[in-house]
């Protein structure tokens, strides 16, 4: 049975099951600070798993397919040991998501929610959600020059 990535033109590869849903994109515009190399495009396809979310990226659909295809066998394997995720860690996260310390897997409400942490910088689409109409237009200018940014790294780049 032949399945599309939703939102391409492309027939998944992966024998995805079918309660996963499985969208990709040609031209993703990832935000990124300038200190991290700053905003790059790239093909994507991400899927919505109970509990996280898991995206490949790569010069093509099929390369980001492939990404994502390793990320979801070690989100539904772990460390092939059949126990549950965990411990987790938080990695800086506050909101109750965390990594599982085994796999690495981000995962959410996994976590005591912790108090917000006031030193920490909120990026420019935290910012834009917040109505701060200087991130908003940093996001969408930097969207409506999708074609001019460089290529994304080659590989998965998370
Ligand atoms: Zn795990």
């Amino acid at each position: 049975m032949t399945r599309l990535i939703d939102h391409t033109t492309a027939t998944a590869c992966h024998p995805w099951p079918d309660d996963v849903y499985l969208q990709g994109g040609e031209h993703g515009v990832v935000m990124r600070p300038d200190s991290a190399g700053g905003p790059y495009t790239t093909a994507f396809v991400e899927i919505f798993p109970l509990g996280t979310f898991l995206r490949g990226e790569g010069p093509t659909i099929e390369a980001a397919e492939d990404a994502c295809w390793k990320k979801y066998l070690t989100w539904r394997d772990c460390d092939g040991t059949g126990e549950p995720h965990g411990p987790f860690e938080a990695r800086g996260y506050a909101n109750g998501c965390g990594h599982c310390t085994r796999c690495g897997t981000w995962m959410t409400g996994v976590l005591p929610v912790q108090p917000a942490d006031p030193d920490r910088e909120p990026g420019p689409l935290e910012n834009a959600l917040l109505g701060d109409d200087e991130a908003l237009g940093e996001i969408l200018g930097t969207v409506a020059r999708a074609d001019d940014l460089p290529d994304g790294p080659r590989g998965d780049a998370a």
